[in-house]
């Protein structure tokens, strides 16, 4: 088949690549969506008792919302607080279960490589021209698809930064695993008992380290033989909760957690461990010594359960056939680095930003979403549906609209164009209720032939 005949490919079900989905079906096209995970979302599901701090009108992509009002959608309250669990169930699995997108996605199916057809990185003769070859794994086996562009929304959630404060896991921190939590957990709810009455170690400085410490303090609240320890590198929680950063915060939810870690801190509710870069780990039965080692000195602590929060970095090795330009600290894409280095910024007001600052030196490649940003934590839904827009119109050849970029923050701008979008669709039938859309996604059959969405090449 004629590369330009071939789809465009969306790794990642997540908001980004389904709003990527989206814009691609309204500019015509026909994308096949590769999601690793058995649902739609799969790394949301692992956080969806954490409330969003962005408020719907910032959390819903346009396109996708015009796909969903124009079927009968009951839209949310553009100024609520979404949970991960709302975004999924009242956004992402009703978007992921409309007749145009659901056979266009395929669940249980991971993209482990990419290369261009028949060459590897190094040739170079003719390869713009040739298309991309995605070898994907699946439950039924491993298949390559061929397919014209590529747009990689895989997130980094399952790719935790280690404990070591160097970039390497700590000494000892696999023989400790077991007394390692990673991501967000449920502190209050599904994971109660492993917290209850126990010593807790959080290490980072981030929002995660400040929604889990608040999640133990009400944990201590109820159960006061909960004991709290939190260790930061710096000398200070800084910029976490510093003089002012609640107030400066753009997000106002985002700026309470300030406010409210500064109250636990200033009440003497937790034990607060500064200058602490944990070098080393040391599990016994009854617990885990954590320990700084450095030109300062030496400190310890003994815990039940450590929390890493420690942020997440981007896996690139499906791309590594690919020629990429990603920033050498960062790993973002090199051009959006000087945007959200956090040496310099603290908080994620990124200018909009679209194809031609998503480029790669390999013509159809785009890395979208939080796995763009890199290791940078500052990323916001509403500059990934920026990206994506800029990207489809790339991809359809409408470069004019690719390369205008709104001057006003996505932040500002959504709020605006979703606040209409929702306003014209009041008073219409719901199309889908949770349990319908899960039926329907569920009943999404394995492709055994390439008939059934493009170029499979089956193994035999
Ligand atoms: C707790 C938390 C709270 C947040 N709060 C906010 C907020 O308030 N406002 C905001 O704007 N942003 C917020 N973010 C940041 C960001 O918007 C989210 O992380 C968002 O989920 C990123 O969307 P994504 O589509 O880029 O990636 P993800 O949601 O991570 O989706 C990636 C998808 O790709 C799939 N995948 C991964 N690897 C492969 C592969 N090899 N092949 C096929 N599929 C693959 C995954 O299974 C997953 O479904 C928050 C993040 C977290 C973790």
């Amino acid at each position: 088949m004629p590369t330009n005949r071939l789809p465009v490919a969306v790794i990642g079900a997540g908001p980004v690549g389904l709003a990527a989905a989206a814009h691609l079906l309204a500019r015509g096209e026909q994308p096949t969506v590769l999601e690793a995970g058995n649902q739609i979302g799969a790394n949301l599901a692992d956080w969806r008792h954490v409330r969003l701090f962005s408020p719907w009108c910032l959390a819903l992509d346009p396109a996708a919302v015009r796909l969903l009002t124009a079927t009968g959608w009951t839209p949310p309250d553009p100024d609520e607080l979404p949970t991960g669990g709302d975004l999924l169930d009242r956004y992402l699995l009703p978007l992921a279960a409309l007749p145009a997108i659901a056979g266009r996605i395929r669940v249980d199916h991971r993209v482990v490589g990419i290369a261009r057809q028949g060459l590897d990185k190094v040739r170079s003769p003719g390869r713009d021209q040739l298309p991309f070859v995605l070898r994907i794994h699946t439950p039924h086996g491993e298949h390559d698809l061929a397919v014209r562009a590529v747009i990689d929304a895989s997130g980094t959630w399952t790719q935790p930064n280690p404990l070591g404060a160097n970039g390497l896991p700590a000494l000892g921190e696999h023989a400790a695993r077991d007394r390692i939590v990673t991501g967000l957990p449920d502190i209050l709810g599904a994971d109660r008992h492993r917290f209850t009455n126990r010593r807790v170690l959080v290490i980072g400085a981030g929002h995660s380290a400040a929604t889990s410490l608040l999640a133990l303090a009400e944990l201590r609240r109820q159960a006061p033989a909960t004991r709290i320890v939190w260790a930061v590198r710096s000398a200070t929680p800084r910029p976490l909760v510093g003089k002012g950063s609640a107030q400066a915060d753009e997000l106002p939810a985002r700026g309470q957690l300030a406010t409210d870690l500064r109250a636990v801190i200033d009440g003497g509710h937790l034990e607060l461990l500064t200058g602490f870069g944990t070098s080393q780990l040391c599990p016994d039965p009854k617990g885990v010594t954590v320990s700084s080692v450095g030109a300062a000195g030496s400190k310890h602590t003994t815990v039940d359960l450590i929390v890493n929060a420690t942020g997440f970095r981007p896996d690139h090795a499906i791309a590594r056939e690919l020629r990429l330009a990603l920033d050498p600290a960062l790993e973002s894409v090199a051009a959006l680095a000087p945007l959200i280095d956090p040496n310099v910024h603290t908080c994620g007001t990124v200018p909009a930003h679209g194809a031609s600052e998503l480029a790669h030196p390999e013509p159809g490649y785009y890395t979208v979403g939080i796995k763009s940003y890199g290791r940078a934590p500052t990323f916001l839904l509403a500059t990934g549906y920026e990206q994506v827009r800029s990207i489809a119109a790339a991809l359809t050849g409408d470069q004019a609209a690719a390369d205008t970029i709104p001057a006003e923050q996505p932040a500002t701008r959504f709020c605006q164009i979703t606040r209409e979008l929702l306003a014209s669709s009041h008073g219409r039938r719901p199309l889908l209720g949770h349990a319908q859309a899960q039926a329907i996604l569920s009943t999404q059959q394995t492709p055994t032939t390439s008939d059934d969405w493009g170029t499979v090449t089956c193994c035999p």
